[in-house]
């Protein structure tokens, strides 16, 4: 998300937030965006990649719930954040989607987790 009250016009990493932790843009955290402004930084990604891929505290949400990223309800696992008020939740193919492109950024040096 973009912070509250920041300005379009002069957007500094300080603006960029974490929709699911809430971390601040940084080199060594990379974010990948999803709809409307919404962000996921590599340490949720890893969280969530644990989570529907390897069923790690793997929630199904019901069916009011729309993933935060790609703004659908997907029958599928979902990863919740329970940092941030509202948990906000991402599905699984946001998560496939985000890993496959944070994996071709070289800079991101962001490795997909194993077993
Ligand atoms: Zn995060
Ligand atoms: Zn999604």
């Amino acid at each position: 998300m973009h912070r509250p009250g920041c300005d379009p016009e002069n957007m500094t990493a300080e603006d960029f937030l974490c929709d699911f932790c809430l971390v601040t843009w940084t080199q060594e955290n990379p974010f990948i965006e999803g709809h409307r402004g919404s962000l996921i930084c590599s340490d949720c990604l890893t969280r969530a990649y644990r989570a529907v891929e390897f069923g790690e505290g793997a929630t199904n949400v019901p069916e009011h719930v729309n993933c935060t990223l790609c703004l659908l309800h997907r029958d599928a696992p979902h990863w919740q954040s329970s940092v941030v008020e509202g948990g906000p939740v991402v599905c699984a193919s946001c998560v496939h989607q985000a890993a496959a492109k944070l994996e071709k950024d070289p800079e991101s040096r962001w490795e997909r987790p194993g077993q």
